[in-house]
């Protein structure tokens, strides 16, 4: 029995690999390397460079393995992005999901595991926010993460047999603590990423997208999340769903709220290098507060950061640029 892990050459999905074949599963892994690398999937692991929207390889796929689990990470992120092309976020995140859950149900697969996001309750206000707050997103791609949602929550309706766990995320952040994977695309747009290159030298500056927002200094304040604590929560569902567990969806935060202000000082204070920083207008589909009541993933999963706190993930963060660095330099 087999693992298919969806987007395992990109940042959250090679970590679960790691994750994975440290207990010993048997790991299968489609990419279509829009953004991840193929170098980045993790050794051990079977690697398909393919689409999940392309049923043609989903059919080799499923009779080449006998897939038990499915963990589907394979999406677009970028929220500013979905704002301007929201028919791409659309089709990537909802219809070829659509396309992947149709073949897992046909193949038989009985646990489906969904990267869902926070960006599914929008702007849920300056409380830590509970997962039966409703689904109000704000973005494209906070819809087309709810749609992905909806359709797993309908069809394990009808499909006792197949049943979904949906982890929503809040800011993941920071790489492998042995510094096997990291974030590796140069398009990624958040903070710490962004704030790391900055203290690496590979940009000139951060700039602050808003400083007037109704928060304690103005900037907006985020829940990182330690990707390899993420991993281990998608790890806990799936023991969940194999012991029998019924269909849900949980928070994955560390709830503690950060500003950007306190972000880009943290980094700074780990890095030792002071790089500018400049005021900037405010990004689109924003909010001001984002942080999660993660009372639910304990509860049901077990489940408690391991590097929960902010200068842990940001000095793996910043260890994971410096060797990106090398590595690109060497290429
Ligand atoms: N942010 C910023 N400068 C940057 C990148 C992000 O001020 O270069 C802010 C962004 O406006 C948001 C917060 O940092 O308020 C977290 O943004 P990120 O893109 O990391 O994650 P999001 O919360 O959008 O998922």
């Amino acid at each position: 029995m087999s693992v298919l892990v969806t987007g395992g050459a990109g940042y959250i999905g090679s970590h679960m690999v790691l994750e994975l074949l440290a207990r010993n599963e048997d790991v299968v892994v489609i990419d279509n390397l829009c953004t991840g690398n193929a170098w980045a999937v993790p050794a051990g692991a079977t690697f398909y460079r393919a689409d999940i929207g392309d049923a043609q390889a989903l059919e080799t796929i499923f009779s080449a393995h006998d897939i038990e689990a499915v963990i589907h990470f394979a999406g677009l992120i970028v929220v500013p992005d979905s704002v301007e092309r929201p028919l791409d976020y659309y089709g990537e995140n909802t219809c070829k999901s659509r396309v992947l859950i149709a073949h897992a149900l046909a193949a038989g697969v009985r646990h489906f595991i969904f990267s869902s996001s926070a960006a599914v309750y929008g702007a849920p206000g300056l409380e830590p926010v509970v997962e039966t707050a409703p689904f109000a997103p704000e973005s494209p791609y906070g819809a087309s993460k709810m749609m992905t949602e909806l359709m797993l929550r309908d069809v394990s309706a009808v499909n006792p047999e197949f049943r979904s766990f949906c982890l929503r995320y809040f800011n993941v952040a920071g790489a492998d603590p042995k510094m096997r994977a990291g974030q590796s695309s140069g398009r990624s747009t958040h903070l710490i990423k962004i704030a790391a290159e900055a203290a690496t030298g590979k940009r000139d500056r951060v700039q602050v997208f808003g400083d007037d927002f109704e928060t304690p200094d103005g900037t907006c304040v985020r829940d990182y999340v330690h990707v390899t604590d993420l991993a281990r929560a998608h790890f806990g569902a799936l023991d969940y769903l194999r012991r029998g567990g019924a269909s849900m969806a949980v928070n994955c935060g560390s709830g503690s709220g950060y500003s950007v202000r306190e972000v880009i000082a943290a980094v700074k204070a780990v890095s030792g290098v002071d790089f500018p920083v400049e005021r900037a207008p405010r990004r689109a589909g924003d909010a001001a507060m984002i942080v999660a009541d993660s009372t639910l993933a304990r509860d049901v999963l077990g489940w408690a950061p391991e590097y929960g706190d902010l200068e842990t993930i940001i000095t793996h963060a910043i260890e994971w640029e410096r060797r990106l660095a090398a590595r690109q330099s060497r290429a």
